[in-house]
């Protein structure tokens, strides 16, 4: 099944994507109002599950408080129409797609009130991460931060995202990395952190960077093998002189990035704390993989 197949949910509805369709005065495509998630589903010794859906939709409710738009489920709606997706597709890995907006009314900037938010939620296979990738590491290019101060909201409003991420292609690098006055942020679709000395350190979670799932995970596993951790500000001048820089986002893991601005970071190959980092990850899925299945057994037990 090619993914343009695949089925979605719209408004309470299950339907082909091919016929899926919203007015054109949905606020999220007149005004961006809207907020977003993406989950990625594994196979794991046989269970296909996704990777920390609670922390996911706890950052979504968190992203609608943050616009006022209530929450249209309960996490438990949330968590069934995940399985749902899941299980009305074949492939091994999925990335979930969840979007709320305000919904659809009249041209006008102020929210709309009486108005029903649109919930939408589809699937799209999710390709295995490049061997080589893993092996090698990323290149990543620079850039000043130029996007607004509420990068912690996961706002579909993201064309500061998608510049930046067009400035890396256009770099021939895989990711940008920004800097706001001086200091590490984010990446333009991934979470960036470092290693020196062997301490994990990161950008405090503030306004100017998304608090990512993936690099809440790489923390936990990180402090829970022993690793020291920092969340801190970063400078630039210890981002260019770290022994080794990750980037972690739900689709892409944790990658080194071994280049910055064409430079090799530490010694130009994916450094052993991230190797370290890595195999554990791929532990810590087998475990969220088996809560997940634990736990859906328990709710069809129950329903
Ligand atoms: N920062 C930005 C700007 C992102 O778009 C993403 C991915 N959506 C991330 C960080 C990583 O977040 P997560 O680990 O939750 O996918």
């Amino acid at each position: 099944m090619d993914w343009h197949q695949g089925t979605c949910y719209l408004n309470g509805k299950w339907m082909p994507l091919a016929d899926a369709s919203i007015s054109v005065l949905d606020r999220g495509f007149i005004f961006g109002d809207g907020v977003y998630e993406v989950i990625p589903v594994d196979t794991v010794d046989g269970i296909r599950a996704p990777f920390h859906a609670r922390p996911h939709y706890a950052r979504l409710q968190r992203s609608l408080d943050a616009v006022r738009i209530s929450n249209p489920f309960s996490l438990e709606q949330w968590l069934d129409l995940t399985a749902e997706l899941i299980d009305r597709h074949p492939w091994p890995r999925q990335l979930i797609y969840v979007q709320v907006t305000r919904g659809v009314a009249k041209r006008d900037h102020p929210f709309p009130t009486g108005v029903t938010p649109t919930v939408f939620m589809n699937s799209t296979p999710w390709p295995q991460i490049p061997a080589e990738q893993i092996e090698n590491g990323v290149s990543a290019v620079t850039h000043a931060d130029e996007r607004w101060l509420h990068c912690d909201i996961k706002s579909i409003s993201l064309l500061g995202n998608v510049l930046m991420k067009q400035y890396a292609m256009d770099h021939g690098a895989s990711e940008t990395v920004m800097l706001r006055d001086g200091f590490l942020t984010e990446g333009s679709s991934t979470n960036t952190m470092l290693v020196k000395d062997g301490v994990v350190i990161a950008p405090l979670k503030t306004v100017q960077i998304l608090p990512g799932i993936t690099y809440d995970a790489v923390f936990d596993i990180a402090r829970a093998h022993g690793l020291k951790t920092e969340r801190r500000p970063v400078a630039e001048a210890e981002l260019r002189s770290a022994d080794e820089v990750w980037l972690s986002s739900s689709g892409r893991e944790v990658l080194a990035i071994t280049r910055l601005d064409g430079k090799p970071v530490g010694n130009g190959r994916p450094g052993p704390v991230y190797q370290q980092v890595q195999a554990w990850m791929q532990q810590a899925k087998r475990e969220d993989a088996l809560a997940w299945k634990a736990e859906r057994d328990g709710r069809t037990r129950a329903t």
